[in-house]
């Protein structure tokens, strides 16, 4: 690989559909460990997701702006090359499960054969986090369960707005 990389700076890529607590707090940490953080809001393609990109960005540029070393930007490509973009030596992922290691840990490596200097960081959920996953609070969004204790309360407002526009279209 031809660029230097910077040692203090980091991604942290995903979907983030939505951003929920157990995010925030690997982007706090992160912040706290890497002179900049960006995250990486990425396009899953085998899902359809609840929120644009575009939405998506938006979202959690309100929700980090108090962390003035972290930014926000969307991506399509590969995670390495998205790091490379911003020539970050690192990448921040989170680990919630030991079923988030499986698969994490084949993601490390296949990440590592794209791009060897670049080392992925995991950071572990912390225990009131462990259980928030994306897909379980889209889900209980769906069915009118409580969200107060999982999002942001701009997040949580946009994922209930979301689904009311969603049973309204069917
Ligand atoms: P993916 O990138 O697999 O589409 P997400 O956007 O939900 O999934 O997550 C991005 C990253 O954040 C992943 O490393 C994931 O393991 C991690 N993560 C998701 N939920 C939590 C949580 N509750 N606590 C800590 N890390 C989490």
């Amino acid at each position: 690989m031809t660029t230097a990389l910077r040692r203090g700076v980091a991604v942290y890529p995903g979907t983030f559909d939505p951003i929920h607590l157990g995010h925030m707090d690997v982007i706090q940490r992160g912040s706290r460990l890497f002179e900049r953080l960006v995250v990486g809001v990425g396009i899953n393609p085998d899902k359809a997701p609840f929120f644009t990109l575009e939405e998506r960005v938006e979202m959690i540029r309100l929700v980090v702006a108090p962390l003035s070393n972290v930014s926000v930007q969307g991506f399509t490509g590969l995670a390495v090359s998205f790091a490379r973009e911003f020539e970050a030596s690192a990448m921040l992922r989170g680990l919630r499960t030991t079923s988030d290691m499986e698969s994490e840990f084949s993601m490390s490596l296949m990440n590592f054969n794209l791009d060897p200097d670049i080392e992925t960081v995991f950071l572990m959920a912390k225990e009131p986090h462990s259980h928030l996953s994306s897909t379980l609070l889209r889900q209980i969004a769906t069915f009118g369960g409580k969200l107060d204790s999982f999002l942001p309360p701009v997040v949580r407002d946009a994922l209930q707005s979301r689904v009311r526009e969603r049973q309204a279209a069917k």
